[in-house]
């Protein structure tokens, strides 16, 4: 369900990646503008609001790195992030579910990321963030299928475990280990995490590193 076991090396091994400098690599409107495909990539996906820059920020100890959400001009576009020596890229997707959201900015956003899923052969793992207070809803499921169809492999993150009680975390990881069990494309296993408290912190960074590795 949703614990998952990592050995110490594993620990370490994610450890070692947030050990380097990320910087901020380039922010890609379109896919004419995406980096190099040289390394894997794992990206963050997630519903505005969910915890996405603040858990990117944790992950790379770096407070500035991910900027909010607000940030004009980079709210819509995919933003990479590498680490001298890391074989790997970091993207921060747009969020998403704004309610206000015009229609143009949705149909915006759903072009980007359905090009961006379908085509990138390097990315190797969606980290899908869930706000543990509101568990999965209806935009998140829309991205699963989008991710479904596109065969990219998906992981659920609970965010903001901090704010709930410990029962509450086993409920919402039971309904949405019980979603996510009628996903091909979804990991079983998931991580419950909080910038706020670094829980789960060094369990994700374990799994980037395990994901790096293919
Ligand atoms: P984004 O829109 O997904 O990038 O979300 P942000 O990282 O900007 O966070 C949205 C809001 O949630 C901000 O007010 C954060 O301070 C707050 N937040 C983010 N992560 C946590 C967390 O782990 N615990 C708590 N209590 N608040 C958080």
């Amino acid at each position: 369900m949703a614990d998952e076991a990592f050995t110490p090396d594993e620990i370490e091994a994610g450890e070692a990646l947030f050990r380097r400098q990320w910087r901020f690599v380039r922010s890609v409107p379109s896919l004419d503008f995406l980096p190099a495909h040289d390394r894997p990539e794992c990206a963050f996906a997630g519903r505005s609001n969910v915890g996405k820059s603040s858990l990117i920020n944790a992950l790379a100890r770096h407070g500035g790195l991910a900027r909010t959400s607000n940030t004009p001009g980079r709210t819509q576009e995919l933003n990479f992030f590498e680490a001298p020596g890391v074989p790997l890229f970091m993207v921060d997707m747009p969020g998403y579910g704004f309610a206000e959201a015009p229609k143009a900015k949705v149909e915006q956003w759903t072009r980007l990321v359905k090009d961006y899923l379908r085509g990138r052969a390097t990315l190797v793992r969606v980290f899908l963030l869930v706000d543990a207070r509101h568990g999965l809803k209806p935009p998140d499921l829309a991205v699963m299928q989008l991710m479904d169809e596109a065969a990219v492999s998906y992981q659920a993150v609970l965010t903001k475990v901090d704010k709930i009680k410990p029962a509450e975390l086993v409920r919402v990881t039971q309904n949405t280990a019980a979603v996510l069990g009628k996903h091909a494309a979804a990991y079983p296993a998931m991580l419950a995490t909080s910038s706020q408290t670094g829980a789960g912190v060094a369990e994700l960074r374990a799994e980037i590193a395990r994901s790096a590795k293919g």
